[in-house]
């Protein structure tokens, strides 16, 4: 069962299991798809229903972002782990290639996810970058079709949320591939045009705050953790 936390359910899983369950799915027949979702996510969720149908509509549902495990806690339905969705794409990433399985990445400014392909197929020997096409195209259908033709078994899709989601939802079974996943600005940092914060920022629960000093143009966006925890006190007290 899945934890609600202000209307979106979460799977209570650690990055292991999470990674586990992403190759079942990638084994398994039909079409899946991965969501990462952050408490700016769950907040864009409560305005906009169709949003919020394509990330519950997801096969697997992960808390990126400290915000979201806090919530849960302070919900009394806690979160086993934090999931960042860039993990889950390393720990995934790290199996595929061990299977000889192929990936094509699809997001970002021209050119970004070209040389993540690169960088990836080198840091993972045996994985197979299928293709690879940046996120500013005009028409979806020419999108799913060109996955389509890779040939390609997982396809990390970068568009930001919730357009991502919403294209995973609608575009996902024409794409072919068995796996899809939601992974944000994942694809700038596989290309090393954005660095993720630290070791110790991360374990410490401060990405975020990393990611505003390098990003202030970030700080309206950021706004909405704090909006997400007065509305997880709200919940609480309701329930
Ligand atoms: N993006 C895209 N197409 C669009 C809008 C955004 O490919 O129409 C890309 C953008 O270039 C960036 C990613 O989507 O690489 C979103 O990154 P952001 O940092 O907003 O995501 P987060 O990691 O915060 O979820």
């Amino acid at each position: 069962m899945r934890i609600n936390v202000l209307g979106v359910g979460f799977d209570n899983v650690t990055l292991g299991e999470a990674v586990d369950r992403g190759m079942e799915l990638l084994h398994s027949p039909g079409t899946h798809y991965v969501a990462t979702p952050n408490p700016e996510i769950v907040e864009a969720c409560r305005k906009n229903p169709a949003a919020c149908r394509a990330v519950n509509g997801a096969d697997l549902v992960l808390p990126d972002g400290i915000g979201v495990v806090k919530g849960a806690k302070m919900l009394g339905t806690p979160l086993k782990a934090r999931v960042p969705g860039i993990e889950f794409a390393a720990g995934l990433m790290e199996r595929m290639a061990a299977e000889g399985l192929s990936l094509y990445l699809l997001g970002a400014r021209p050119g970004v996810a070209e040389t993540a392909g690169k960088r990836l197929a080198e840091k993972y020997p045996g994985l197979k970058i299928a293709g690879a096409r940046d996120g500013y195209f005009r028409e979806d259908g020419p999108a799913a079709e060109e996955i389509r033709r890779s040939g390609a078994d997982c396809a990390f899709v970068c568009l930001g949320a919730p357009k991502q989601e919403l294209w995973m939802a609608k575009y996902g079974a024409a794409t072919g591939a068995r796996l899809l996943c939601g992974l944000g600005g994942s694809l700038d940092v596989f290309a090393g045009a954005t660095e993720r914060a630290p070791k110790f920022w991360c374990d410490h629960g401060l990405e975020w705050f990393y990611r505003l000093c390098k990003e202030p143009s970030r700080a309206g966006r950021m706004m909405k953790l704090p909006l997400f925890l007065v509305h997880v006190e709200k919940e609480k007290r309701q329930r």
